[in-house]
């Protein structure tokens, strides 16, 4: 079972800015406001699933790592 409270560092489509959210946070509301260009992105929910997949597999690897990169296509 995932620890919702890792956080993911979601990469901005406009400008590439990281934006790190817990994965509780994202299940409740799976919209972002990048920090900075103040762009709105909402994640959808099937793209997310297939990001906790890979954090997943990533957490599998490396236990303590407690921020991971997701990279998903926007
Ligand atoms: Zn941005």
């Amino acid at each position: 079972m995932l620890d919702r409270n890792v956080k993911l560092a979601i990469p901005c489509p406009k400008c590439e800015q990281k934006i790190e959210e817990t994965i509780a946070r994202l299940e409740t509301n799976p919209t972002l406001t990048c920090p900075a260009c103040n762009a709105t992105i909402t994640i959808q929910a099937e793209k997310l699933r297939q990001g906790f997949q890979e954090v997943e597999q990533s957490l599998a690897k490396l236990k303590k790592k407690t921020v991971i990169n997701l990279k998903l296509k926007l």
